[in-house]
């Protein structure tokens, strides 16, 4: 199968307008004829939802809460990007687009990049005519601080609680459509499986997750808004719930998989404590607006303040070493995530790493608390610094935080195309669980935009050529499909249910995550690639030998459920390991040890590797098939990435 991403030929500038233009559209009339089932209903399900039904269309949400409030997005922390150059600092669209590309290392599209950073000014105006709380300045106009990888302030932003005011908003607008019939919320529904009919996706499989019921679902189109699959990890700043299995199951049903090996580790975390953890948490990027990073200049004085013979706020300031204004002037502190946190890793490699572990580096407030006044420094960052001290019972207002890098964000996902079509026809990707916009590495606030661009901007006109060329008749719920996909679903549950082993589900998923960690986390080599492949390969071998699944499937069932979505992740993790075998070359956060520049930065090989990776699916244990989508670049010109 060749892979056409469909981007519109044409300027840049014009892509979307005239692509736009030539798309079908559905009737007003006959919007009400088509039925668009939703999974998902963060920041991309919920907007793509309350778009879809504001315009006519009747649609089915999925989601696994109990609510849609409390999907992942509700824990975005610093804000949401938009080329509004509201600072007049020199901010544009080209410039968004040329920052995104360049962020991501040169491995994303330039048609959909352009768009996103086209549309980002319209989310702006929609969140503030739904009510979005943004931060303002004294004279009333919306406040914008700064982000990584980015030399203008263009982030929106509602306190560090940006993502709970975006998602209230989008939920706002859901909860209208819920109460106007158009929408039919289910909740505490997972999706198991996508029902593909002749090729096309018209349903899926769900089970409910209080009574174990076991339901098909029809619909003209399936959207999957499900999130990201950091949690493969075991161990990340995405919410416990995050996984993979809509997503891996539409794979599995033909939805090619793009990218899997990009990931992101976010430089700014509360470090790793101990086994006992299940979870990290993120200190927002936001916090390098302010915040300064640095380390002991040597490895004598970090071994003191390890043992506690030295206090870190009696360590004097030439005695510091503020390793990322030193490396990189012209970005300072707000280097892109991917090379921040190489160069914490590096300092802790080295020995200078700080706190009772060793693994950690600081994040100081001292020199803008006495610039700004402590009042200011809490007005913005006050929730984050309330979080810091409750996790660590230190005071960051008085002493320096502790961070270190923690995996955060998936760039990888569904292949999709310019109308966000995965390779099943009918079948959608929105959001942190779709490959589109972020190449190797995702700037700072701009997932946000992403999956607000998505669901409130781009699939409310692609989805309508898709719809108009199929036409409204009714799908056919008495295909067989249906029934074989529900029976090949309860095969399943019952398969997992059978296993009565000795170790717990979540052992499994731990020992996973470190094999992940370990090889395929921040740096990565051949060696090490190898020998997670065959870890991995073991693992999942003794997962369906010797987990315990506790439980019935007719009752509330957690242990079934983290059952099915960690045996996801065991395949999955394989095949992030494959590709990021097969991508020779270092780009964003994928950081093979053998590709580095004579300054340890991550060093691509455009001639051999400027493509997308799509992954196809053929059978339960045998390779996938790779499939490359070459990138073009017509406007910008590759260079080595430097912030220097
Ligand atoms: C701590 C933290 C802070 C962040 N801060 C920022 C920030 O400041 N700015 C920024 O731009 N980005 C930030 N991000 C990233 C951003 O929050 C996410 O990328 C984004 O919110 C993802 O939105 P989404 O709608 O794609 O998915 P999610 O919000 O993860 O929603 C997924 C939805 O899918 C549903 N679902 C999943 N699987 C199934 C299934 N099988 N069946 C039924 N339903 C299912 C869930 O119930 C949920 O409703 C942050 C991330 C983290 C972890």
């Amino acid at each position: 199968m060749s892979l056409d991403a469909k981007i519109p030929a044409g300027p840049l500038a014009e892509k979307w307008s005239k692509h736009k233009f030539n798309l079908k559209l559905v009737n007003p009339a006959n919007k009400r004829k088509y039925d668009v089932i939703v999974v998902g209903t963060g920041l991309a399900g919920a907007s793509a939802a309350a778009s879809l039904a504001e315009l006519g269309y009747n649609v089915k949400a999925f989601c696994f809460q109990d609510s849609p409030r409390r999907a992942h997005s509700i824990a975005a922390q610093g804000g949401i990007n938009a080329a509004k150059n509201y600072r007049n600092d020199g901010d544009s669209v080209y410039r968004l687009f040329y920052d995104t590309i360049k962020g991501g290392d040169y491995r994303a599209r330039e048609g959909n990049v352009y768009r996103l950073a086209e549309v980002s000014v319209n989310i702006i105006d929609q969140c503030v005519a739904q009510g979005v709380p943004f931060a303002r300045e004294y004279g009333g106009l919306l406040d914008n601080r700064s982000f990584g990888g980015a030399q203008v302030s263009r982030t929106f932003y509602a306190r560090g609680q940006t993502g709970q005011q975006l998602l209230l908003g989008a939920y706002s607008a859901l909860n209208r459509q819920i109460n106007a019939g158009k929408v039919k919320m289910y909740t505490r529904t997972e999706m198991l499986d996508v029902v593909i009919v002749d090729g096309k996706a018209q349903g899926i499989v769900t089970r409910n997750l209080k009574d174990g019921k076991i339901e098909t679902h029809s619909g003209h189109a399936v959207l999957l808004c499900t999130g990201g699959y950091g949690n493969v990890f075991y161990l990340s700043t995405n919410a416990m719930g995050c996984n993979v299995t809509a997503a891996w199951r539409a794979h599995k049903r033909g939805a090619f998989f793009g990218n899997p090996c990009y990931t992101q580790i976010h430089p700014t975390c509360i470090p790793v404590t101990g086994d006992h953890q299940s979870k990290l948490t993120l200190m927002s990027e936001s916090l390098r607006n302010d915040g300064r990073v640095w380390a002991p200049k040597t490895v004598e004085l970090a071994q003191k303040l390890r043992k506690g013979e030295l206090k870190v706020t009696d360590l004097k300031e030439e005695d510091r070493d503020y390793f990322l204004e030193r490396k990189y002037p012209s970005f300072g502190n707000l280097v892109p995530r991917d090379v921040a946190s190489r160069n914490a890793k590096e300092i802790v490699d080295e020995g200078r790493g700080v706190g009772g572990s060793g693994v950690a580096v600081y994040l100081d407030f001292a020199e803008s608390i006495s610039r700004l006044g402590e009042d200011a420094v809490r007005a913005k960052y006050g929730n984050l610094f309330d979080m810091y001290y409750q996790i660590t019972d230190e005071n960051p207002y008085e002493v320096p935080m502790r961070i270190y890098p923690a995996v955060h964000y998936t760039m990888g996902g569904l292949w999709v195309d310019y109308n966000l079509m995965t390779t099943v026809q009918g079948l959608y990707a929105l959001g942190e669980a779709n490959f589109s916009d972020h190449g190797a590495n995702r700037l700072g606030a701009s997932a946000l935009m992403q999956g607000l661009a998505d669901g409130y901007f781009v699939i409310p006109y692609t989805i309508g050529d898709y719809l108009a060329t199929i036409g409204p008749k009714p799908v056919d719920t008495k295909h067989p499909a249906f029934e074989q996909t529900k029976k090949e679903v309860e095969e399943r549950i019952n398969k997992l249910l059978s296993l009565k082993g000795n170790k717990t589900v979540d052992e499994y998923h731990r020992e996973l995550g470190l094999i992940m960690w370990e090889y395929c986390g921040m740096a990565r080599s051949e060696e090490g690639l190898k020998k997670a492949k065959g870890l991995i390969h073991n693992l999942r071998a003794d997962f369906w030998k010797n987990a315990i699944v506790l439980g019935e499937n007719e009752e509330f069932n957690s242990s079934l459920e983290k059952a099915g979505r960690v045996a996801d992740f065991l395949e999955l993790g394989e095949l992030m390991v494959d590709d990021a075998l097969m991508r020779h070359e270092s780009c964003g956060g994928h950081f093979r040890l053998e590709s580095q520049t004579e300054e340890g930065e991550a060093k691509r090989d455009d001639e051999n590797f400027a493509f997308v990776a799509a992954w196809e699916y053929k059978a339960d244990n045998q390779p996938e098939v790779l499939h490359k989508e070459e990138l073009v670049f017509e406007n910008v010109h590759l260079t080595q990435r430097s912030y220097k």
